[in-house]
């Protein structure tokens, strides 16, 4: 007789994850707390697909950038047209606002948008391919208040969820005017350096010294330490735009830490750069990270328009809140136990009007015995349980147990749903 084979279970994608019930309770509760403080501050959501053309990547992440080169997920669709598993967000909506022609209506918007985000990294604690963000933008408005504002926003949402151990580290990337001088310092330390410089950053020294600078490789990180930083080249304008931004910081107690070297891994950023960081998270320490990109919007073809905006990382941000916060679990309102079926078909009845209600009922739809049942009911850590068996619909009321104050009483069966509704808003009133 031939053995039947047996299949390999299939498992899910490498650096792909599941977000499983008793971790998505915290992922609402961020969730829900985010979307509040970002309503409250006059932010619309705005839903954009989770695949782009690959085009709208390359051109406003850059050519030159690890993401682009190295991190996306491309593939040519069935007609050929190359596409991409978005990497973060603010492009698409920039793509979305200039379609849109949002900016006719009013420049100034304020969008954030919660989802999934993909890269091909190198799947560790914290960094997974498939990964979730939760992101803030704010279109059409050059002034610093714009900057401070969405630090602001982060450090109070970080508050809001009791993570205190976090610091935001702030830069100046300047503008095209600042950048020629910039360079200029830069380009013969490049030259001394080329010998220890990786082969990509050999390559992006000329095209994009920039990125040299935010290489991850041992090698290119040593030679790069002394360099000079862009925030001491900055022109008048940039100058005076950074000083404003730490002077809102100050005035509004956003504690913070200016550092030099934070660079950022893509290129469109212009003047403030921002990353939340924090000692909880091991080797990723970045929480959220954003900043100014002021030429984006015009680049990808529309008006010329100042923005800036940030990501948070959800994965991480939630790894740190399960940490400093209890985990909370929701228990049923009320459970029924009922015996036959003639008890579970009326139990069934009143289950779908108390739910509809607002109030949390399990009924138990399978046969079990009573006992099997009230066991159930203490390991679910319901607050009331009805009893209805035979005894019950002969005599024509049925039990309440508080499961608390270990006190019952009896509850005509007519007035079941209207007497548990009563008793559900009074404990909710107190
Ligand atoms: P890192 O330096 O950690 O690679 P990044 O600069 O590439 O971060 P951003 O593009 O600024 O990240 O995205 C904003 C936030 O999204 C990061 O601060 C981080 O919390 C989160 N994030 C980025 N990549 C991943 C990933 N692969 N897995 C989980 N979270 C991520
Ligand atoms: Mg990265």
């Amino acid at each position: 007789m031939s053995q039947p084979t047996i299949q390999p279970t299939i498992q899910l994608i490498r650096g792909f994850k599941d977000i499983l019930p008793g971790e998505t309770e915290l992922w609402q509760t961020i969730e829900k707390t985010a979307i509040t403080l970002f309503e409250d501050f006059g932010y619309r959501e705005i839903r954009i697909p989770i695949m782009e053309k690959t085009q709208l990547f390359a051109r406003s992440i850059g050519e030159d950038t690890d993401i682009v080169e190295k991190e996306m997920y491309t593939f040519p669709d069935r007609k050929g047209d190359l596409l991409t598993l978005r990497p973060e967000a603010t492009a698409s909506i920039c793509r979305s606002y200039i379609q849109h022609k949002m900016y006719a209506q009013n420049p100034v918007q304020k969008f954030y948008t919660i989802g999934p985000m993909f890269r091909r990294e190198r799947p560790q604690k914290g960094r997974y391919r498939q990964f979730y963000q939760i992101d803030a933008e704010i279109f059409g408005i050059e002034e610093p208040y714009a900057d401070v504002e969405l630090i602001f926003l982060l450090h109070t949402l970080f508050n809001r969820l009791n993570v205190t151990d976090t610091t935001a580290h702030i830069n100046s990337l300047g503008c095209p005017n600042c950048r020629p001088r910039f360079k200029e310092a830069l380009s013969s330390l490049l030259d001394d350096a080329s010998e220890a410089l990786c082969k990509q950053c050999l390559r992006r020294k000329d095209r994009n010294p920039l990125r040299v600078l935010d290489c991850k490789v041992p090698g290119c990180k040593e030679a790069m330490a002394g360099a000079p930083a862009l925030i001491d080249f900055l022109c008048d304008d940039c100058r005076d735009h950074f000083s404003t931004v730490t002077d809102l910081l100050s005035m509004l107690d956003v504690p913070f830490t200016i550092d030099k070297q934070l660079v950022r891994g893509l290129d469109y950023y212009t003047r403030t750069a921002f990353e939340i960081q924090t000692g909880a998270l091991g080797a990723q320490s970045a929480v959220a990270g954003g900043g100014r990109y002021d030429g984006l919007v015009r680049s990808l073809g529309g008006p010329q328009t100042p923005a800036i905006g940030f990501a948070i990382g959800f994965d991480r941000l939630a790894e740190i809140v399960s940490t400093c916060n209890p985990a909370v679990l929701k228990t049923p309102d009320l459970f029924i136990a009922a015996l036959g079926k003639q008890a579970k078909e009326l139990a069934f009845k009143w289950t779908a009007e108390l739910g509809s209600n607002g109030i949390c009922t399990t009924l138990e739809y399978r046969r079990k015995s009573l006992k099997a049942q009230m066991k159930q009911a203490n390991r679910a850590g319901a607050g009331h349980v009805l009893i209805l068996g035979e005894s019950e619909l002969d005599s024509g009321v049925a039990v309440l147990r508080d499961m608390a104050a270990k006190t019952q009483k009896e509850i005509p069966l007519d007035l079941v749903v209207e007497k548990i509704k009563q008793t559900f808003s009074k404990t909710c009133e107190q």
